[in-house]
């Protein structure tokens, strides 16, 4: 395959936990530990898991929105946490996030043509205010609002509506590379359909590769050319979609997918219920940091942290049980 737009390797991030009246630090947040994947261009790669498993966080820290503490994020031959300020923000053209709430994510204050149309005048992509307006027309256009809405306040609009005025801000540099947070969770079902089809035209159109953080499965079947899914700040499997669906292979994600909606009956699993809660990123687990739920865990799990496994084409599994072996476990299979 050709190289990467994007490789991100021992991508890690920690947060500490401060307390009292002096803020002393009691304890650290593994939000991201030690985060590896590629993407290629035009290619839509998934990041999934339940709340808390440190997807956002990723995205965020691949962006240098939240500062990562180690790691590499290797983009148009640049190294991103090594960028300075005025580098960084050269670099920010190509790359954009479009944020889970579309009721934040844009300021109250600014008309629809201040949103979208200051990153075009600040970049030079626009020669002056009116050329900026004439682009902000053309964008709006584009992700299907009207023209003259140009000068409408955020508190105007649909909650669908303001997504698509943060796509068309997020597009509006021409970026090759768009972070997803959550962007569709917070629409109801048929705007999200709608939204989804202008993410995925729009990718064709100006060529976008899609980092799409969600915790929603059936977002990952419409969108996604590879998943990875996460736990507790790691990467426990990673693969592309279909072999992904095809074959779950690590516990954690076979519960994921028995617990999501499936339209097709021939294709329903049967459920898996996890025991207990997720542990706190604050005081991971040791070894397998998913051995506290996992009903196939045993005493290796409990020290030692598994090494990432192949078991087909591109599709590897963090989990003991697949050294020297590539067929999925069976969760439900009795004793
Ligand atoms: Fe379960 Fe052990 Fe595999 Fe972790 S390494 S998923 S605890 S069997």
């Amino acid at each position: 395959m050709s190289e990467p737009l994007l490789r991100v390797q021992g991508l890690t991030k920690h947060f500490p936990v401060l307390r009292g009246f002096l803020r002393r630090r009691v304890g650290t947040v593994r939000a991201v530990d030690d985060v590896s994947f590629d993407l290629h261009k035009q290619q839509t790669l998934a990041v999934v898991g339940e709340s808390g498993c440190g997807k956002t966080t990723a995205g965020r820290a691949i962006l240098r929105l939240v500062e990562p503490d180690a790691g590499h994020v290797w983009f148009h031959g640049k190294d991103l946490p090594t960028l300075d300020a005025p580098a960084l923000r050269q670099m920010r053209r190509h790359m954009q996030i479009i944020f889970q709430d579309p009721y934040s994510s844009l300021n109250p204050r600014h008309t629809v043509g201040q949103i979208i149309g200051r990153p075009l005048v600040l970049h030079g992509v626009a020669q002056n205010t009116a050329d900026a307006e004439d682009q902000v027309r053309q964008l709006l256009v584009r992700v299907g609002l009207q023209p003259k809405y140009l000068s409408r306040y955020p508190h105007e609009f649909s909650g669908g509506q303001r997504q698509r005025i943060g796509i068309a801000r997020a597009i509006a540099l021409r970026p090759d590379f768009v972070v997803c947070d959550e962007a569709v969770s917070a629409l109801d079902v048929s705007v999200r359909a709608q939204v989804l089809n202008l993410l995925m035209d729009l990718q064709s159109e100006f060529g976008l590769a899609y980092v799409f953080v969600t915790h929603d499965l059936s977002v990952v079947r419409h969108i996604a050319d590879e998943v990875v899914v996460m736990y507790l700040g790691q990467i426990v499997e990673r693969a592309p979609r279909t072999s992904l669906f095809l074959r779950p292979s690590h516990p954690y994600t076979q519960a994921l997918l028995s617990a999501a909606p499936e339209p097709d009956p021939a294709k329903r699993r049967q459920r898996i219920v996890l025991a207990g809660d997720v542990p706190s990123p604050m005081n991971p687990p040791t070894g397998c940091r998913f051995h506290t739920r996992c009903p196939l865990a045993f005493a290796r799990c409990r020290v030692e942290l598994p090494a990432a496994h192949t078991v087909a084409d591109a599709h590897t599994v963090a989990c003991h049980l697949y050294e020297g072996r590539q067929e999925p476990v069976d969760l439900l299979a009795p004793g």
